[in-house]
């Protein structure tokens, strides 16, 4: 199973805050996954169709609980979704215009009667339980999540403009930034930072998949850690290599040309030392010597070692002791 369904799998079982969420959230659901059927003579009916089981059953449960209205329900198969099987949930002419009247799409007339007067719906969102509803609402109908081991992206598709400025209101609402974008015919809000995707995940009530990310995201730390200090101290051990490498080859030169016995003996004996331990640290240099000598002590002998041989190279001198 996907990381997206993982998420739309526990949102579909969040309880609602308060009894007003209820609504907020079926706002959510029918504007990112309803239609609206005219079968003439005034009628309508209208349907939520989805992949997903559980948002179809979510959106079942909250029609009977908040409207007490049961949808049928039912599978279609079509060549148009890739043959993927999507289930689609009916209200009938009798049912539809309960919730349209309850979104503020239908109203009332004085006989009795009801007319559309919007094909999105008009449900002023003012508490925070119910931007946070409606939210949940719309990632469960329209959202989209890639899994967190492969990176962050959060993505909730809308189709209108009413969505996008509902949308908008409820993210500054959480301090979301929003960010708005476009691929073929569909707009789309989307996140892409862990941190931001942990703030709306948590706010809408999937702590479980919060929890994962959270996981994924310390061991993605401990690890860039343990990398980052694995190649510095491959750094440290190869400037020592090169280190040893260059006193290595001018102690050599220096016998080679006999004058290692010119040095003082102090000088003498370092460079012994340094050549029968070629990978020796200068702590480990130190200890090999009679008596042990402290790092900054063989630092300073070597240096002089090194300058010696610079030196001798340009003027053949010979250094004191
Ligand atoms: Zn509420």
């Amino acid at each position: 199973m996907s990381f997206s369904s993982d998420v739309k799998k526990e949102l579909s079982n969040v309880k609602p805050e308060k009894s007003c969420c209820a609504l907020s959230e079926l706002c959510g659901l029918y504007a990112s996954m309803a239609s609206l059927n005219l079968l003439g003579r005034g009628q309508v009916n209208v349907q939520f169709s989805s992949e997903s089981l559980a948002v179809c059953r979510r959106a079942y449960t909250l029609l009977s609980q908040a409207l007490h209205i049961a949808a049928q329900i039912h599978y279609v198969s079509s060549a148009r979704f890739g043959g993927k099987r999507k289930c689609v949930l009916t209200l009938g002419p009798i049912q539809s215009p309960v919730l349209l009247c309850a979104l503020g799409m239908m109203e009332k007339n004085e006989n009795g009667s009801v007319s559309l007067k919007s094909t999105t719906p008009r449900l002023p969102l003012t508490r925070g339980c119910c931007m946070r509803a409606f939210l949940r609402g719309m990632l469960l109908g329209g959202g989209t999540m890639t899994n967190p081991e492969q990176g962050y992206h959060l993505e909730i598709a809308f189709r209108d403009e009413e969505s996008r400025v509902m949308l908008a209101k409820c993210m500054q609402r959480l301090g979301l930034p929003i960010r708005i974008s476009a691929r073929r015919e569909h707009s789309y809000l989307y996140l892409k930072q862990s941190d931001q995707i942990v703030t709306l995940l948590t706010a809408l009530g999937a702590h479980t998949s919060v929890m994962h990310i959270e996981d994924l995201r310390v061991r993605r730390q401990v690890l860039g850690t343990v990398n980052r200090a694995m190649n510095c101290d491959s750094a440290n051990l190869q400037k020592q290599m090169n280190a040893s490498s260059q006193q290595l080859e001018a102690i050599r030169q220096l016998i080679r040309e006999d004058r290692l016995s010119t040095l003082p003996p102090s000088l003498q004996q370092i460079a012994m030392a340094r050549l029968n331990a070629p990978d020796a640290t200068l702590e480990q240099l130190g200890q090999s010597l009679d008596p042990p000598l402290g790092k900054s002590g063989v630092n300073h002998r070597i240096r002089r070692l090194m300058s010696y041989f610079d030196d001798s190279h340009l003027s053949g001198g010979i250094p004191h002791d």
